[in-house]
């Protein structure tokens, strides 16, 4: 599938649709993120915000990431799902949760971030383009 994707959230109180391709999708296995899902990594598509629109209400949290940026993390108040992410040095764009995109939306990672906190159980497809931690810029700094 292309875009425009369409998201939800599990109680459907947020909905969404992005008009253009994710810049990037990637897997990311830092701390935060483990807390975020429930354990595993996260898988975030960065969707510019321009062509985003926004149906419901989303609750936003901040918190320092280990990069040193803040980031904040959007979710919905009703249900509780992740949603967003937002970083501190990025305006333009935001971290869409891969699970929160609508069934067959054919987007998968690219890379990994982060392997250094990753759990020895994780299994890391050897395709994906690795970092131990953040990835270098450009497509640095992550908000996920
Ligand atoms: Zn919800
Ligand atoms: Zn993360």
């Amino acid at each position: 599938m292309t875009a425009p994707y369409h998201g939800r959230c599990n109680c459907g109180a947020v909905t969404a649709t992005f008009a253009s391709e994710p810049l990037w999708v990637r897997q990311c296995w830092c701390r935060q993120c483990q807390r975020a899902a429930a354990g595993s990594a996260t898988v975030n598509a960065l969707f510019p915000i321009e062509g985003m629109t926004l149906a419901g209400e989303v609750a936003w949290k901040a918190y320092d990431a280990a990069s040193g940026n803040t980031v904040e993390q959007g979710f919905c108040p009703s249900c509780g799902t992740p949603i967003f992410g937002r970083n501190s040095s990025r305006k333009d764009s935001l971290v869409v949760r891969l699970g929160f995109l609508d069934a067959g939306h054919g987007l998968k990672p690219s890379s990994v971030i982060w392997l250094d906190e990753a759990p020895a159980w994780a299994v890391i497809d050897p395709a994906l383009e690795q970092f131990a931690r953040q990835s270098p810029p450009p497509l640095s700094p992550g908000a996920s």
